[in-house]
């Protein structure tokens, strides 16, 4: 089976992972400060705090922006569930904003709609979380002018998106957002096995996820209450968790920064040449952007059939996928007052979404082979 996405390990990987194992640190230790230093400096942000999982990074980035009982975090339903379950762990509702039929990112007039009928009904959400689908980013200078208007807080969930670009300048700057997540599983674009990132520009912000990351505990003397005891002393502060990343896992990030250039030059090189080879096939391709480049975690096409386009590839070993099954149709959020039509243009996208392979271990025979595979199951569905 061509997998739709795989991790791209070399040797060089290993021995960064063998180098920890043999040190003094295995759970978080200098090592994982390399790690934030090294995607800080990339994303060309001041902050960056390293967690086990993107998942734990939503849901530290909501807390830290005070998200709780009461309030109302905003995304989309293009996305993965975990986006809006952060949300409801911190206890807040959730919301959807439907998607655009060009780039199946948070569509930004649905958004103005939606905040204005919320603002009359005194609503506003507290965060809003666009997701740069596939890598491709939202229109972030859009989405922060209406937080300056409606006064919320922005999150990016940017899981597919570490290398995407809005111009000249890399997704996770926050200049358009607070904060910005991404995921290292290994289909992601880099990998730590799991782990995600939480990167921001505010450094209180910054110190309070450091904290929630470990138990709520605080060792800085200037962040206590009582009096610092002596060096064997810590306070708990706040309620946390152990969201830590392992020094283990850290050192396969600063392995995989070595080589994200490369990852995402065959990216790209991968995605330009399924443009040509499916050209013919009268089917929607991902959109392309002038100033939003896509850091291409996904190679996304609308097809007739899907469910039957889906079976016959994945009987011809092609491991296509589907991205996403809209969050507002999960039982579990139709349960909480969702149903069909809440969200028609995800609803309608979702129908027709088949996920092609796309990895940088990926060869172009076993492309050209999933693009014939893709001919050959359209020509039966179409006869
Ligand atoms: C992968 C993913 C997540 C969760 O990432 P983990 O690191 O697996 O917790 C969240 N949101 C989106 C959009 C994702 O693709």
């Amino acid at each position: 089976m061509i997998p739709y996405g795989r991790q791209h390990i070399d040797q060089q990987d290993i021995d960064a992972i063998v180098e920890v194992l043999r040190s003094d640190f295995l759970t978080q230790g200098p090592v994982v400060d390399r790690f934030e230093q090294t995607v800080a400096d990339y994303c060309g942000v001041p902050h960056a705090v390293a967690v086990n999982s993107a998942t734990s990074a939503l849901h530290l980035a909501y807390l830290a922006l005070g998200v709780g009982h009461g309030d109302e975090v905003w995304t989309v339903p293009n996305t993965f569930v975990a986006t809006a379950n952060a949300a409801l762990h911190c206890g807040a509702q959730v919301d959807f904003v439907d998607i655009d039929p060009v780039y199946w990112n948070m569509d930004v007039d649905a958004l103005e709609a939606k905040l204005k009928a919320a603002h009359a009904k005194n609503r506003l959400p507290r965060v809003v979380v666009p997701v740069h689908f596939a890598g491709m980013p939202c229109d972030m200078p859009r989405i922060h002018a209406l937080s300056q208007e409606f006064g919320f807080r922005i999150v990016e969930d940017a899981s597919h998106a570490i290398g995407a670009r809005i111009g000249d300048t890399r997704i996770g700057n926050c200049h358009h957002s607070d904060l910005c997540v991404f995921s290292f599983h290994p289909v992601k674009i880099i990998t730590t096995g799991e782990g995600g990132m939480i990167l921001g520009g505010d450094e209180e912000l910054d110190l309070r996820m450091r904290e929630l990351r470990s138990h709520g505990v605080t060792r800085d003397p200037a962040r206590m209450q009582g009096n610092n005891a002596g060096g064997w002393y810590y306070e708990q502060t706040a309620l946390g968790f152990n969201f830590r990343l392992t020094d283990i896992q850290a050192a396969l990030g600063c392995s995989q920064m070595n080589k994200i250039e490369k990852f995402l030059s065959r990216r790209r090189a991968l995605a330009d040449r399924y443009d040509e080879l499916l050209s013919e096939c009268d089917i929607d391709l991902p959109a392309r952007d002038t100033v939003r480049q896509s850091a291409w975690h996904l190679y996304v096409a609308q097809v007739p059939e899907r469910n039957l386009v889906y079976e016959s590839m994945r009987a011809a070993g092609i491991g296509v996928n589907v991205h996403y099954i809209p969050v507002h149709l999960q039982p579990y959020y139709r349960e909480r007052g969702f149903c069909e039509g809440d969200c028609p243009v995800a609803e309608a996208y979702y129908r027709q979404a088949l996920t092609l392979p796309l990895h940088p271990g990926m060869t172009d025979s076993e492309q050209a082979a999933v693009a014939s595979g893709l001919q050959a199951a359209l020509r039966v569905v179409r006869r």
